[in-house]
């Protein structure tokens, strides 16, 4: 898998590393264990799908681009099976990730348990008011899109931070949006058309 992701054009050697590192397979039902490694979203239940590999890969490279040291805090919305949660998990110093609906989010809790994670912290709630706690954080990435990006993660975003976000733009199709928080103000960049799970409010 990491291979492959070399030949799309993946180089960050931090993030190759944390894909070789984090086994994809614990993250999938046991039927679908023999395509964990296939460049491909799977459903993980309650609708939801775990992402493609090289779409993690694409947004961590993104969050890690032109560093070499660790990411600090990061918040990561819609933890899902929890696989990108841990990936992340190994480039940054500290991980929050939330969870809308509660089957996923013990889930998830079952997929990371015995893997050691103590940075990983796996919050329950409605990611699109993010988590003021934690704030400000380095970096923000989410696995769910919407038609914006909501004010409450720009805010939480640190000065010098990234935000990596799949959202609606302005011809209706979703697409990868990079905001580059600096302390003059925000920079949006629209990069290429993606598909995610739609960003809900609300927990279930
Ligand atoms: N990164 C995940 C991908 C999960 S799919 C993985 O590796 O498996 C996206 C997830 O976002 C879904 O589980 C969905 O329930 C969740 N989601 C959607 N809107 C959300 C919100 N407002 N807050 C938190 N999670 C949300």
């Amino acid at each position: 898998m990491v291979r492959k992701l070399q030949a799309q054009g993946v180089s960050h050697p931090a993030v190759l590393a944390a894909m070789g590192a984090v086994e994809r397979h614990r993250f999938v039902d046991t039927a679908l264990v023999n395509q964990a490694y296939e460049d491909t979203s799977l459903p993980i239940g309650l609708g939801q799908t775990i992402s493609k590999p090289n779409v993690v890969a694409r947004m961590i490279e993104l969050l890690c681009e032109g560093r070499t040291e660790k990411l600090g805090r990061v918040l990561e919305i819609g933890t899902g099976c929890g696989y990108q949660a841990a990936v992340l998990s190994q480039v940054s110093r500290e991980v929050y990730s939330m969870e809308r609906l509660r089957g996923l989010h013990e889930k998830a809790r079952e997929n990371v348990r015995g893997l050691r994670l103590a940075n990983l912290h796996l919050l329950f709630g409605d990611g699109m008011l993010g988590f003021a706690q934690g704030a400000p954080y380095a970096a923000i990435i989410a696995a769910a899109g919407g038609e914006a990006i909501p004010q409450a993660w720009i805010d939480q975003l640190a000065v010098g931070g990234r935000l990596v976000a799949p959202a609606v733009t302005g011809v209706g199709q979703q697409h990868l949006v990079v905001i580059d928080k600096t302390a003059t103000g925000v920079k949006k960049t629209v990069l290429e058309p993606v598909l995610f799970v739609p960003l809900k409010s609300g927990v279930a």
